[in-house]
């Protein structure tokens, strides 16, 4: 028999739960990591293919995450087994169903993540009153509408950019991925004075070394128009956007996109990760012995899950974007230093740090201490 307590360490998992509703057809796993920071917040994933391995990974991930971020809150993930493109009806009976069969689940609260959206929250919501990515209409702030996480991205360049004696205004600027993430980081960046000179999506890339105009690209995007078929620059295949020279590159598409493979073609002086897990540990440590600068996803891409608590605790979009800015300047300038203090890659001193938060808010809890 398989060992359910695989994955155990000193960490977690607090508790996975596997729910089974055959009458709904619905399989889903619920995977509460850690709540020593506090109620574990992390993204409900609907996909054919998921898995109970899966599950604890996203569910670590997100305490490492939501430490680093400086949130009171733990880790946890949940995921349900279906084709998120599923009719809309049967989509809506099986996550009521996954939602109902939560309510007791206090220690979770609920997000979107891959096959989930802000509607299918607010149905949670409707359910049990307990989520997180709502809809505008009830109270939701929507984070990829408004930039969340882009702008977080851009706080944590602006705070590197300091310490490798970079200047933004001026600063060439390549996104791989024109998405909710990579189109308002570009937006971002250009308003403190940067230039965008290449952009990519799935179907191809733009490049200019003169610079793109990013409203324009953006709206192409938002008519559901490809890059390429921007008017100015040149356009070349998607990839091609990692020979181009720039002093910050930002992944914002997939993961392992810089890979042992090709990670000697990137000219740049800094990686701002905005993608999760878009660098490989081989391309982190070969970017690092050629001086460039990786921001580790966690700590850059935070933005979005800051935006999504400061939503849970009934704040507003200003608050949000205020508290973004706050704390992943913070923790920015923590890792920094203390990679430099320690001579290690600030992944590494990043998960040191959220790990050290971890294992602090587990010293004031009852039921560690004893
Ligand atoms: P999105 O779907 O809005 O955008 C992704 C973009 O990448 C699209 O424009 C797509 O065309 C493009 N793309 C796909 N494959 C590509 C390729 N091979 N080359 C170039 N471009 C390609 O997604 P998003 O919400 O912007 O998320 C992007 C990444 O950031 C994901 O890894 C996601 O997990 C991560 N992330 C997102 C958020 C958030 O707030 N949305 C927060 C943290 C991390």
């Amino acid at each position: 028999m398989e060992d359910v307590f695989r994955f155990a360490d000193d960490l977690g998992p607090l508790k996975i739960v596997h729910i089974h509703r055959p009458s709904v057809g619905l399989k889903a796993v619920v995977a509460v990591d850690n709540v020593a920071c506090g109620p574990a917040i992390g993204g409900v994933r609907m996909a054919p293919d998921v898995s109970t391995e899966e599950a604890f990974r996203l569910a670590r991930a997100m305490t490492l995450k939501n430490a680093a971020a400086g949130l009171a809150h733990g880790g946890g993930k949940s995921v349900i087994f279906g084709d998120p493109r599923m009719p809309l009806r049967d989509k809506e009976r099986l996550i009521r169903a996954f939602a109902s069969a939560i309510e007791d689940l206090t220690e979770y609260i609920p997000g979107p993540d891959m096959g989930t959206d802000e509607l299918a929250m607010g149905w949670i919501q409707d359910e049990i009153g307990r989520s997180v990515g709502l809809p505008r209409e009830i109270g939701g702030i929507p984070l990829d509408e408004i930039g969340a996480t882009g702008f977080g991205l851009t706080a944590a360049v602006d705070v590197a950019a300091r310490e490798i004696g970079l200047e933004l205004k001026g600063a060439r600027v390549v996104v791989q991925g024109f998405g909710s993430v990579g189109r308002h980081a570009a937006r971002f960046l250009a308003e403190k004075g940067a230039t965008l000179v290449a952009a990519s999506d799935s179907q191809g890339a733009i490049i200019d070394s003169t610079g793109l105009d990013v409203a324009a690209l953006s709206a192409l995007k938002a008519a559901g128009r490809p890059l390429k078929e921007h008017k100015s620059g040149r356009a070349g295949a998607a990839d091609a956007v990692i020979d181009v020279p720039c002093d910050i590159w930002i992944p914002a598409a997939r993961p392992d996109v810089i890979n042992a493979a090709n990670a000697a073609r990137l000219n740049t002086r800094m990686v701002a990760q905005g993608a999760n897990i878009p660098c490989t540990a081989e391309a982190e440590q070969a970017l690092a012995a050629r001086g460039v600068l990786s921001l580790p996803d966690f700590i850059a891409n935070a933005g979005g899950v800051i935006c999504a608590a400061v939503e849970y605790h009934g704040g507003t979009q200003a608050q949000a974007f205020a508290t973004i800015d706050e704390k992943i300047r913070a923790n920015t300038q923590s890792v920094l230093a203390e990679a430099k203090r320690t001579q290690v890659l600030p992944r590494a001193a990043a998960v040191a740090l959220a790990k050290q938060r971890v294992r602090h808010a587990m010293q004031t809890r009852r039921w560690e201490a004893r």
